[in-house]
């Protein structure tokens, strides 16, 4: 995870949004390998393991969903993005350097296609396939029913079609900027509140925050 990020990190419990405090062990460059971060408010710990932050440990308040085995994520069955980077660069209207470009679920697998298009942002991959990789310009996080950000902190959201569930594409409008956009790998999709539908078709849905 990179070490800017963490400003930018919430716990999934469902209090209030408050920094959490970051412990760091093993660091590479900019990128923390190892440490812990710790919750003020609930007072949960959260470790990072090879460059991993784990939020979907048990904790106390935890309601648990079995819907959500994030420990035991399959390898993908579609090893390739069903949309290529120019296009998905496009749709979610980004250009310029500067801040953050969520990746849920199979989407994190765009984050190499997008980085050689844009320089100078940071993608957050939230439970991503088995074989993504950390990069300098992806910190992967690992969460159940949640996306351990602070809200309105995202450029853009591009949701897996391996997350289309109801909570995944709420938690995709909580974190992205007003008046910037969620693409979501998906046609046939519950649109969140608060969203508006800017095109919808070839699989895909591009919505906008209100
Ligand atoms: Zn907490």
């Amino acid at each position: 995870m990179h070490i800017e990020l963490t400003e930018m990190l919430r716990c999934p419990e469902p209090h209030g949004e408050a920094f959490l405090v970051m412990s760091t062990g093993e660091m590479h460059g900019r990128m923390v390998r190892s440490g812990i971060l710790g919750c003020p408010i609930c007072r949960r710990e959260f470790p990072i393991v090879k460059g991993i932050v784990n939020f979907a440990g048990k904790g106390k308040g935890k309601t648990g969903n079995a819907a959500d085995e994030v420990a035991t994520l399959p390898v993908s069955p579609f090893p390739f993005p069903a949309v290529d980077s120019e296009t998905l660069q496009a749709l979610l209207d980004l250009s310029g350097p500067g801040g953050y470009v969520v990746l849920v679920g199979a989407a994190a697998r765009h984050a190499v296609g997008l980085a050689g298009l844009m320089g100078g942002i940071h993608f957050i991959g939230i439970n991503a396939p088995g074989d993504v990789e950390e990069l300098p310009v992806l910190s992967l996080l690992v969460c159940e029913g949640m996306i351990p950000l602070r809200q309105t902190i995202a450029r853009g959201v591009v949701v897996g079609s391996d997350r289309l569930g109801p909570d995944w594409l709420a938690e995709a409008r909580r974190v992205v900027l007003p008046g910037r956009r969620v693409v979501i790998e998906g046609e046939d999709v519950p649109v969140p509140v608060g969203l508006t539908r800017l095109a919808a078709g070839e699989g895909l849905f591009v919505g906008e925050r209100r």
